[in-house]
């Protein structure tokens, strides 16, 4: 071979290469040896191809290919030809061709990888995977998630600089700015005692954007928020980070729906609800329990408590006393449910705070249900239409406290939803939902809590509820949700110092601090401060989405393992005294707050 380099990539030849002379570089990815004859499936990105060695064309070529091992680096040249009839494979987009080598050259050996990457289903630990990344991105299955992530992140870039958007990056050495979680700091060198902080998000930075004229900004932005493990965290993640100035909700809504609805139509082979529905906030508790519905399949949440405020079933009847509501979800074909199937959902909705489920199967025989005996005719029938019961559905009823009749309900939704296999697997059920509360009263707390951030601005109208009844503002925020995630919150904000001020007062921050945390801000907002609102959709939620995976992990390139640790790396890590040193650091015992 007069070059190593290669003329074509693996995975894109076919037929019409056929007689042609090629040049191949990538890794073994499978060897079978059938003694008189080598085959090596090669494999690059672009995928698979395969090799043949024949003794005809050189028996020392022959003997050299026996000794390939999976993952070696290899040179491969040959010829294209067409398979024999027969055997063609087609599961790969090259198999109705392969290679007849004439050379052969081992750019680089490989050990025998911890875990083999020429399994379409993998089953092994994800620890062994993340220690050793690089080969787990060999994968054909991960670089798709990588491929696809870059895709969809250059159509939203593509899209929003057609549209006048500029990117722009911001700091991450910069100072707290609050999104509701712990700040990653950094400490000063220059400064002993004093410290950085990684933005939880860009928020304050784009609006001061705003302030400078801007109008359109966006950024691919990495967030820092340090919250306790959960399985689908990671300590950083990308949002869409975007701004701009002069709009209403209306416009922000319209930007993103179009955005989205064109991403997901032209990179993926999903669909899309046209239009994206609109919930208000409270809408989406009524029906479905929670703020961020999946909205591919219905059964909605019905409310029974004006239906049953005088039954004589006094379970029921204590709970709506004590401004307790009831609800029941119709759990289509379910009738004949068994008892421990039955059983299994009660203890299934007492996991999310429920006392029980009062069930009630509707059948051809008639009613079955262990509370019908309490229940009037009158009182069966309503929660039959209420519930749009038929013949051969089960009706499950929570009463208690709303928080919990939603919070259980809801979660018996999603639950339901997944084993009747209601929702269409090809679609992305994107719709926004609108019209949040501003605050949340935090009792534990005993104070006001912004339900998005402090930056929100109040619905004009319900701007005079500040001094009277907070709890009751609406905020001009806005949800996107899709099958069951929150993908994008966002808001129009206050542009101005006296209404932000009152904000950051409700929120019982005292003068010293807003001046601390916010006097550039505040003082921006003095220089004539447009109108302005925004949003920051996820990026790995949503490539998750696209790709049907749950594991956050599977669509980024370097993640945190779920105790936040890179386990390849081993970060976090000790450091040397003399960096500490550098950086006015002492580290204290854990247990007993002492020097070390
Ligand atoms: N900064 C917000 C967040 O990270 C999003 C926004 O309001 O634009 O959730």
């Amino acid at each position: 071979m007069e070059t190593w380099k290669r003329t074509h990539a693996c995975g894109i030849l076919r037929p019409e290469h056929a007689s042609q002379t090629v040049r191949l570089n990538g890794w073994v990815h499978r060897v079978r040896d059938l003694g008189g004859l080598v085959f090596v499936d090669l494999r690059d990105r672009t995928g698979l191809v395969q090799v043949v060695f024949d003794p005809e064309v050189d028996p020392d070529l022959l003997e050299r290919a026996s000794a390939l091992r999976v993952e070696y680096c290899v040179a491969i040249q040959g010829t294209v030809r067409k398979r024999r009839p027969g055997a063609e494979n087609p599961k790969i987009a090259t198999g109705e061709i392969e290679v007849l080598a004439t050379h052969l050259q081992v750019l680089n050996s490989s050990k025998l990888p911890p875990f083999p990457l020429n399994e379409e289903n993998l089953q092994v630990d994800e620890m062994l995977r993340l220690r050793h990344r690089y080969l787990d991105l060999r994968r054909p299955a991960m670089y798709a998630r990588l491929e696809i992530r870059h895709r969809l992140v250059k159509f939203i870039r593509d899209f929003l600089s057609e549209r006048g958007f500029l990117e722009v990056e911001t700091p991450i050495l910069i100072k707290s700015t609050p999104e509701g979680a712990r700040d990653y700091l950094v400490p000063s060198r220059l400064y002993p005692g004093k410290f950085y902080a990684l933005p939880q998000s860009p928020q304050q930075l784009k609006q001061l954007l705003m302030v400078a004229g801007v109008e359109r900004y966006f950024q691919i932005a990495r967030c820092f928020r340090d919250e306790d493990p959960r399985a689908d965290r990671q300590p950083e993640f990308t949002q869409l980070d975007l701004e701009m100035s002069f709009v209403e909700q209306e416009d922000i809504l319209n930007l993103i729906e179009e955005l989205y609805t064109q991403m997901i139509e032209t990179c993926t082979s999903k669909r899309v609800l046209k239009p994206f529905p609109r919930l208000t906030y409270d809408g989406a508790m009524e029906r479905y329990g929670c703020d961020k519905p999946d909205l591919r399949f219905g059964l909605e949440l019905v409310n029974l408590t004006d239906a049953l405020r005088t039954t004589g079933f006094q379970a029921f009847r204590n709970v709506v006393e004590a401004g307790g509501i009831v609800k029941a979800i119709c759990l289509t074909g379910c009738a004949d449910y068994s008892r421990r199937e039955i059983d299994e959902l009660t203890e299934f909705v007492k996991r999310f705070g429920a006392k029980g489920l009062a069930t009630i199967a509707f059948t051809e025989q008639g009613v079955r249900s262990p509370i019908a005996k309490f229940l009037t005719e009158e009182e069966l029938s309503a929660i039959q239409n209420l519930t749009q019961a038929k013949s051969g559905d089960l009706v499950g009823i929570v009463a208690d406290h709303p928080r919990v009749v939603n919070e259980s309900l809801s979660r018996l939704r999603h639950e339901i939803g997944k084993r009747l296999q209601l929702a269409d697997p090809d679609l992305l059920a994107f719709g926004w939902v609108l019209d949040f509360p501003l605050l949340e009263w935090d009792e534990q707390e005993g104070r006001w809590n912004p339900s998005h951030h402090p930056f929100t601005s109040p619905k004009l109208e319900d701007i005079p509820l500040l001094d009277t009844d907070p709890g009751k503002v609406r905020a001009q925020c806005y949800d996107l949700v899709c099958n069951g995630n929150e993908v994008a919150s966002g808001s129009i904000r206050i542009h101005q110092r006296e209404l932000q001020d009152k904000i950051f007062q409700l929120l019982g921050y005292p003068p010293e601090e807003i001046q601390e945390r916010f006097g550039h801000l505040l003082e921006a907002f003095e220089y004539g401060a447009p109108p302005h609102g925004g949003i920051a959709p996820g990026i790995d939620r949503l490539v998750m989405l696209v790709c049907d995976d749950e594991n956050i992990r599977n669509v980024i390139a370097f993640p945190k393992n779920t105790a936040m640790v890179d386990v390849m790396f081993g970060a976090p890590s000790p450091v040397s005294e003399e960096q500490l040193r550098e950086l006015h650091i002492q580290i204290l015992d854990e247990e007993e707050g002492q020097e070390n």
